[in-house]
């Protein structure tokens, strides 16, 4: 096996589709090199490196380090120098890269090959003992946190690590010597920090900082490795769902300097905007610095042509300006880029001395927006065709479109916080957090939080994920926040440098005005604004969005599932139509219960111990079920509207305190202990498996007769005013057939009583839900009856599982965590288990009735994976929330097409 991939000088081992092998960076470096792109040669150490270093113990296979040293050799004779010569010796970088980006989630260890025998050639050679003596503490400071500290397990306090000693010990000199930035510092000034730091790694981690080449080399190579399995790696890779299994790979790659002097610098850029998807080169870069200065957000960087200045950096030199030719050949290779990935990229480049260094390119993350638009405007410049246009878009990014926005009143009379640069979108609301570790832990009790960071430290991203919306006080539009955000579709402010944060205190200042752990702040994060208070926020309006419009088009001129909704008013229903719902899939009857004028009579039908009296409150609900079916019908203007008879179980609705108790006792005129015995002999052990779904209506069948009374009256009097109506009946949580037979005779009674008091024919359904492993398993008796069925997958995963619904929270994170689940069940799918009963129910009520009609409501529904799932098994529609609807369309068209 072949383990170590060369690439320079033209030339490469790898090529860009071997991704899996070399990962993206690696794979990429090489596809640079065969495409004659100056890059800096160097080797790739597969993937497979990595999986066999965590298959024996932690030790690397035997090959290896012959493989090294040839492709070390190769290397050597491109650049003309060697590693760890004392006269001309090569520096070299040490990155990590997985198949998939995985941002800042691993290690790096710059300048490897500095030692107290090199460094006085490099000195010789370069002339410039401070650039030297800079990069040797950059290295000192890597190596000691990325090897000595986190690859050795050890684990500080917050604030307490070696890397922010370091910076400690870094300010504390700057200040005692009237120093301001990093760049006033002398040649003698870093020679005094350097042997701070290394006696500070000395006392700190009880050992000398290596002072040999290949220590060093192999030091980061297993560093980047082990950063694999680091925290936030880990975490990351939850999030996105990479599999453990993939591991990393590692670039070793000769070093070039942006931090030579003036006429170096460094810079990272995106073929198109990545946060508006307009066709503009767009990108930051910072003179006399290293890569991470960008990155990491220390110095404030500046735009790279006139395209990327804002009113903020309009002042500010572009790489445009300062060094034109060096620009035009950047511009002249994002174009062939561009070009070669018919996609836009994420590039990283170098000048040292004047000369053009290309050290990445990779698809670029981009928002939810700017996908839309790329997606469209490069089929429209025919870079790619129309099913391309539409896989690129992942359906959740559609989300953001679909996002709140701040109510532009409420902001004008806002009280502005501070401002900082836009890089997430949509608003956002929520109590201020100063710890990725609190942000989780508010956010699982329930509360609303924006983490607020003083930079962008990627072990965050758990507390990101929990948060509303992101703050940081340093950091550009390229930093680790922004691109983390983004990748989300998460609202994201960086840069807001008046910020003043005390994470000790729990406080963030602004001038005079503090703002505490727990307050109120709202952001925009399009315009980069920070506000006071709660604003509110206005319902986003996708329509107003050609390019969005135009892709939904496609989806939908591609897919063949429908797309329903589920929803219970007719305000819900108008705005699942705008987002382009073709009908109703679930309508929850119960919800309409709430209401305090109908509780009453709710209550007082539960309460009842005769059947006439029963009877009596229930008919007291017709008038008002009857309203609420013809708003819904004629909100859907003919488009089929499946209502769902009484589902829950009725304790739901006498959980009383006792106030409400005699309240109620006095409306219903009985004696308040007889309303508590009644409540106590309804208590039910497991109410999920109790009296609730059709066995109401088969203990007390004057509900369903109401129900079914009020949907077809309704359907009978807008049919009469002309309004057309499509309703299907549901009943819900069969698991016999008989229990179906029993419910739709009601149903059909019902209908023809109302057929002859209004004369008219009705058109309407009946069916069944199917959440029930039995009602799967049986699907072909309840077939020959039902004339459809809507998988309510709820349910269904629940006893299938035997996982309640409403108590998995408490032990899924160890499922998760140990691998136990893949993800949570109710979110997407199970398929090997809950699909197989799907997709056989299916094929039994098909095979018996070839026109039974069959779609799904259960919150996968609207579930990209599991609308995949769907269309294979031969669904006619998937049902989901209406802010969903748009996802749902898009995952019908890109399952079409996989
Ligand atoms: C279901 O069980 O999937 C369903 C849609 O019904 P509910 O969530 O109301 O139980
Ligand atoms: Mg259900």
């Amino acid at each position: 096996m072949k383990y170590v991939y060369n690439f320079g000088d033209g030339k490469a081992d790898g090529k860009a589709d071997m991704k899996n092998l070399l990962g993206g960076k690696g794979a990429n470096l090489a596809e640079m090199n065969l495409l004659d792109i100056p890059v800096p040669p160097g080797f790739t150490l597969t993937t497979e490196v990595c999986t066999e270093y965590y298959k024996n113990n932690k030790s690397f296979p035997n090959e290896l380090d012959n493989e090294v040293r040839d492709c070390l050799s190769s290397v050597e004779a491109i650049m003309n120098t060697k590693f760890g010569d004392e006269n001309n010796p090569l520096l070299l970088s040490v990155r990590s890269g997985a198949r998939q980006s995985m941002p800042g989630m691993m290690e790096t260890v710059l300048n490897v090959g500095l030692t107290s025998k090199t460094i006085p050639g490099l000195i010789k050679k370069t002339n410039n003992p401070r650039f030297v003596y800079d990069a040797y503490r950059r290295l000192i400071t890597m190596y000691a946190d990325v090897v000595m500290e986190k690859a050795a397990g050890i684990e500080p306090k917050e604030g307490n690590g070696i890397r922010q000693k370091m910076e400690h010990h870094l300010s504390t000199y700057k200040n005692e010597n009237n120093l301001i930035n990093d760049t006033d510092l002398s040649e003698n000034d870093w020679i005094a920090v350097i042997d701070i730091f290394k006696n500070e790694i000395k006392t700190t981690l009880g050992s000398d900082f290596p002072d040999d080449h290949n220590a060093q080399l192999w030091g980061g190579i297993e560093a980047v490795f082990k950063s694999w399995n680091g925290a936030r790696a880990i975490s990351y890779r939850k999030i996105e769902n990479i599999p453990e299994e993939w591991g990393t790979a590692v670039n070793v790659q000769t070093m070039v300097f942006g931090n030579t002097g003036e006429n170096s610098a460094t810079g990272v850029a995106f073929t198109r905007n990545p946060a508006t998807g307009e066709n503009k080169f767009f990108g930051e870069w910072l003179t006399n610095a290293q890569g991470e200065d960008v990155v990491a957000g220390l110095r404030t960087p500046n735009p790279l042509n006139e395209d990327t200045k804002t009113n903020e950096t309009k002042n500010l030199p572009s790489l445009e300006e300062s060094m034109p030719d060096i620009y035009n050949e950047l511009y002249n290779i994002r174009t062939r880029l561009e070009k070669h990935y018919s996609d836009m990229q994420d590039i990283e480049f170098t000048i040292e001395d004047g000369k053009l260094w290309m050290l990445q390119t990779r698809v670029g993350k981009r928002n939810g927006s700017a996908a839309i638009k790329m997606a469209v405007d490069m089929m429209n410049e025919n870079m790619i065709d129309k099913n391309t246009a539409l896989m690129r878009v992942n359906p959740n990014q559609l989300d953001e479109l679909l996002h709140p926005a701040l109510d532009t009143d409420s902001e004008q009379s806002a009280i502005l916080l501070t401002k900082g640069l836009p890089a997430g979108p949509g608003g956002a609301k929520g109590r201020v957090v100063f710890t990725a570790d609190d942000a989780e832990a508010w956010n699982k009790k329930g509360e609303q939080v924006i983490l607020v960071r003083e930079e962008t430290s990627p072990e965050d991203v758990h507390g990101m994920h929990a948060a509303e919306a992101i703050l940081t006080a340093r950091g550009g539009m390229t930093s680790h926040a922004a691109l983390v955000a983004r990748g989300w579709g998460k609202c994201c402010v960086v840069g807001c440098n008046e910020l003043n944060i005390s994470v000790d205190k729990k406080e963030m200042k602004v001038g005079e005005v503090t703002v505490k752990e727990g307050d109120w702040v709202t952001m925009n994060g399009a315009l980069g604004k920070v506000y006071l208070g709660q604003l509110d926020l206005t319902p986003a309006d996708p329509d107003e969005n050609q390019e969005y419009k135009e892709l939904m088009r496609w989806a939908d001129e591609t897919r063949k599932l429908k797309i329903r909704t589920n929803a219970e008013s007719p305000d819900d229903a108008k705005q699942a139509i705008k987002f382009g719902a073709e009908g109703i899939g679930l309508c929850r009857t119960e919800h309409m219960f709430f209401d305090e004028k109908r509780i009453l009579a709710m209550r007082k039908m539960i309460l009842s111990d005769s059947e006439g009296d029963r009877r009596d409150a229930v008919m007291g609900l017709l008038p008002f079920q009857k309203e609420d079916f013809k708003g819904i019908l004629k909100a859907m203007e003919g488009k089929p509207v499946t209502i769902r008879l009484l589902d829950p179980p009725l304790h739901e609705f006498i959980t009383l305190d006792d106030d409400q108790i005699n309240e109620l006792a006095n409306n219903i005129g009985i004696d308040a202990s007889i309303v508590s015995q009644r409540i106590n002999s309804l208590h039910e052990l497991n109410p999920m498996l109790g009296h609730r779904g059709c066995r109401l209506g088969i203990a007390y069948p004057e509900i369903t007769e109401m129900q079914a009374s009020a949907i077809l009256e309704a359907s009978a009097e807008l049919t009469n005013e002309g309004v057309n109506v499509n309703p299907e009946i549901m009943i819900p949580l069969v698991g016999a057939v008989a229990e179906y037979i029993d419910q739709e005779k009601i149903i059909r009674e019902v209908a023809t009583k109302i057929e002859k008091q209004y004369s008219l024919t009705l058109k309407y359904m009946v069916g069944t839900m199917i959440e029930l492993p039995r009602a799967c398993l049986t699907a072909d008796e309840i077939a020959e009856h039902a004339e459809f069925f809507s998988f309510g997958t709820n349910d269904l995963t629940q006893t299938t599982y035997g996982f309640s619904r409403d108590d998995i929270g408490s032990f899924l994170p160890d499922y998760l965590d140990r691998n136990i689940l893949p993800g949570d069940p109710f979110q997407s799918l199970d398929v090997n288990g809950v699909g197989k009963l799907v997709a056989m129910a299916v094929k039994l009520g098909r095979d018996v009735n070839s026109t039974l009609k069959i779609g799904i409501c259960g919150e996968h529904g609207g579930d990209p994976e599991s609308i995949h799932f769907c269309k294979n098994i031969g669904l006619d529609y998937v049902s989901c929330s209406p802010y969903r609807v748009p996802i749902a369309r898009l995952s019908a068209a890109q399952a079409e097409l996989d």
